[in-house]
């Protein structure tokens, strides 16, 4: 759990850094290892703007060779929490508006941390730019070695044509 005090903090910006164990906030698959997130505060009036930077290692699949590789995510989010008097007539369709009551001592922010480093998992998964993935036929990496099926790829129908060269 990662709690924020916000009880009697003065109009000001505040810095906050955090690490642990992806389990403590409830992370597991794809990600690995620990977490660091960065979180800058600004408190005016009863307002508090809070911006959140997480990074995490991600053990992922290659889209094109199949091999696991380590990548280093990066989310992001935005988060305004007002303080209000009266939370039930708080209508609220703004997802990143939260509000709290006055009394509130500490915000827990693990949810929205475990939630933003989810969406930011990578659709497309390639372990490198120029990874060249496997041969079609064969089936082998071609990142470690290329394969002899080259030569074998030219289609028969135009064997007469290559006979004429
Ligand atoms: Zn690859
Ligand atoms: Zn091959």
């Amino acid at each position: 759990m990662i709690k924020i005090k916000v009880s009697n903090l003065v109009n000001d910006r505040y810095e906050y850094d955090f690490e642990g164990k992806i389990s403590e906030i409830d992370i597991s698959e794809p990600y690995i290892g620990n977490f660091n997130t960065n979180v800058a505060l600004s408190k005016f009036g009863n307002q508090i703007i809070l911006d959140a930077e997480t990074g995490i290692i991600a053990n992922l699949i290659c889209d094109r060779c199949t091999k696991e590789f380590h990548s280093l995510v990066t989310s992001k989010y935005r988060m305004i929490y007002l303080f209000r008097q009266k939370l039930e007539d708080a209508e609220n369709e703004n997802l990143e508006l939260v509000y709290i009551h006055p009394g509130t001592d500490k915000i827990d922010i693990s949810g929205d941390i475990r939630d933003y480093a989810l969406l930011a998992v990578p659709m497309k998964k390639i372990c490198s730019e120029d990874c060249k993935g496997l041969c079609f036929k064969c089936g082998k990496n071609l990142n470690d070695d290329p394969c002899n099926c080259r030569e074998e790829k030219i289609d028969s129908r135009w064997e007469p044509l290559q006979k004429l060269k």
